[in-house]
């Protein structure tokens, strides 16, 4: 990224930088990969909600995956068509089911029996028939951190088999619901693939539990959870969506007329967003531990305090001889930590910092705390007009 210093000389920090290319790549790429298989795929909103990265997606025909009615009404907005919009999440309000309702979404994709009744009672009133897909917990192991796990028994998203039986006692009566398929999503950041075979079996169990008892399984969600290099962002620069997708279809029976779909993340935008911040400090503690204090922080990327996660970190302005660096953002939280005992060339006051792989769960879960301002974003094919 060194080439770049010159062209962010004259932007504030701390930024999102955005690489437009790689991310018109990735999106070609899982259109390819998937089409192959006839497979739908739908955006997680929830990992990059900047305007123009959804516009993007939005225009290479990907639907989306919403959790809230804001994401809804977003979507909409950016140009998602509306039948291609999947809403899951386990505490749905009544004003953001009423919004869905609304757009005439293509599935709610429903997280409790509760919950069931509440989106028949409103479809009702609006004289409606909401698809529904049970997001049933299979209980598979992802594999990955234990804070982005959410197909485990213990996890509170889904719902559990043993109430199915309920469901299926229920569904005659819920004449405002039709019934359209099941959907999973077990976890963010999977990286050992066979986790997805393993998911596959279980589908198939569910699959044919349901069809047994004359209730026919019309659409199948595998949710997303595809991991990115953290490690290696210029080596592997896009996901293996190729292997990802080939494992799923050679693991899933799909009858005829039934559809397939994904809900893409992490992976789609995680790589194409870096944090550009500038070192404010340079500090040397009692112990002798060298900080580089930077002006990005944790309200702009706030993984690594989150789920220590680890970003690759760079000094793009230096060339000087290599020392070892915590790096800090300024927020008065000792998390607030980009990097331990790191080797950087000398920072100087001003040098760049570029935090990679920051596209997912970055701006997104940016925050104002302690008052600080929402950060900007930067695109690399408009970065020459600044
Ligand atoms: C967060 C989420 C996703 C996307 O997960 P990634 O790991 O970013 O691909 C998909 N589906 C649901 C229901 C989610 O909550």
């Amino acid at each position: 990224m060194i080439h770049l210093k010159d062209k962010f000389k004259n932007i504030a920090t701390p930024f999102y930088y955005y690489d437009m290319d790689l991310l018109a790549k990735t999106l070609d790429i899982v259109k390819a990969e998937s089409s192959k298989y006839g497979f739908n795929v739908h955006y997680a909103v929830k990992a990059n909600y900047d305007d123009k990265i959804m516009q993007t997606i939005a225009a290479h025909g990907f639907g989306a995956d919403c959790v809230s009615g804001g994401e809804v009404a977003k979507s909409l907005e950016m140009g998602f068509k509306h039948q291609d919009i999947v809403f899951a999440g386990v505490g749905k309000s009544d004003a953001e089911i009423n919004t869905a309702l609304d757009a005439d979404i293509f599935s709610f994709n429903c997280e409790s029996l509760e919950e069931l009744s509440v989106i028949n009672e409103l479809a009702a009133l609006k004289g409606k028939v909401a698809n529904v897909a049970l997001r049933l917990n299979p209980d598979v192991d992802p594999q990955t951190h234990a804070y982005i796990t959410t197909g485990k028994a213990e996890n509170k998203f889904g719902i559990p088999f043993h109430e199915v039986d309920t469901f299926v006692e229920m569904l005659p009566t819920l004449t405002n619901i039709k019934f359209i398929g099941i959907h999973f999503h077990i976890g963010s950041q999977i990286t050992n693939l066979s986790v997805f075979k393993e998911l596959c079996e279980r589908v198939e169990t569910f699959v044919k539990w349901f069809e047994e008892r004359g209730i026919r399984v019309e659409s199948i969600n595998l949710g997303g959870g595809l991991g990115i290099d953290y490690q290696n962002p210029d080596v592997n620069p896009i996901a293996p969506f190729a292997d990802y997708f080939k494992i799923i279809a050679d693991n899933l029976k799909v009858a005829e007329g039934r559809s397939i779909h994904f809900e893409l993340g992490r992976s789609v935008v995680g790589q194409c967003g870096t944090l550009v911040s500038r070192v404010l400090f340079n500090k040397t503690t009692a112990a002798g531990t060298q900080y580089a204090i930077i002006d990005g922080s944790m309200t702009e990327l706030l993984r690594p305090a989150l789920y220590s996660a680890y970003h690759e970190v760079a000094n793009i302005s230096s060339t000087d001889t290599n020392s070892t660096y915590h790096i800090a953002g300024g927020v008065c939280e000792s998390t607030d930590l980009f990097a331990k005992d790191i080797s950087l060339p000398a920072t100087k006051r001003g040098d760049f910092i570029v935090i990679r792989s920051a596209g997912a769960y970055g701006s997104a879960m940016a925050s104002t705390y302690n008052l600080r301002p929402l950060p900007c974003s930067v695109y690399s094919d408009t970065i020459d007009n600044l």
